[in-house]
C-alpha cells in the first residue's frame, strides 16, 4: 500500500523534530498491537499507536490527511507529558501540539484535524466550535502555560520534557 504523499510528507517533518528530540516517528505498513513495539494503538485512530517508553509514534501507511493532527497529538504524549497516557490530561499540550505544528508547516492540517478535539477545561466545546478570537484567545493561554513548563521555549520552539 502507497502512503498518502500529504500524509508522507508531514509524517517526514515530525520525524525530523522527534529525532531532534531523542524520539522517532515511524511509518509502517500495518499497524498491529504488540506488547513490546508498539504497546499502545490510539482509541481514535486504528493508524496510530505509540511506544511511550522509547518515545516512538508510529503511523500506518493506511494513514490519511486527518491522522496527521493526531500524529502531532501522540508526539505531545510523548515529548510533553512526564506522565504515561493513561494518566494525562489530554489538554494539558495543547499549546506545544499548537508549537509544533507552526515549527513544521502543519498549522492548516493541524487545525483541520483538531476540530473535534475536546477541550475539557473549556466547559466541554470541542476546537472546531470555537470562533476565531476565542481560538486565538485560548492559543495564547495554552501557549504561555506550555513555555511555563517549558515544554516550548520563549520563542516557541517545541521542546521536550522527557
Ligand atoms: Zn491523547
Amino acid at each position: 500500500m502507497n502512503i498518502n504523499p500529504i500524509v508522507n510528507d508531514a509524517a517526514r517533518r515530525c520525524k525530523t523534530l522527534a529525532r531532534q528530540l531523542g524520539g522517532d516517528v515511524k511509518v509502517i505498513d500495518h499497524l498491529k498491537f504488540n506488547s513490546k513495539l508498539v504497546p499502545l494503538i490510539c482509541p481514535f485512530s486504528n493508524n496510530l499507536g505509540i511506544n511511550w517508553e522509547k518515545k516512538i509514534v508510529y503511523i500506518s501507511k493506511a494513514a490519511t490527511i486527518f491522522d496527521v493532527s493526531g500524529m502531532i497529538h501522540e508526539m505531545g504524549h510523548v515529548f510533553a507529558c512526564a506522565k504515561k497516557p493513561s494518566l494525562t490530561k489530554e489538554y494539558e499540550f495543547f499549546g506545544w501540539e499548537y508549537a509544533t505544528a507552526t515549527k513544521l508547516g502543519l498549522l492548516f492540517i493541524w487545525n483541520e484535524g483538531s476540530e473535534n478535539y475536546a477541550l475539557i477545561e473549556d466547559g466541554g466545546k470541542d476546537w472546531g466550535d470555537l470562533s476565531a478570537e476565542q481560538k486565538d484567545s485560548l492559543i495564547q493561554e495554552r501557549l504561555s502555560y506550555a513555555i511555563k513548563k517549558r515544554m516550548v521555549s520563549k520563542n516557541f520552539i517545541p521542546l521536550t520534557i522527557r
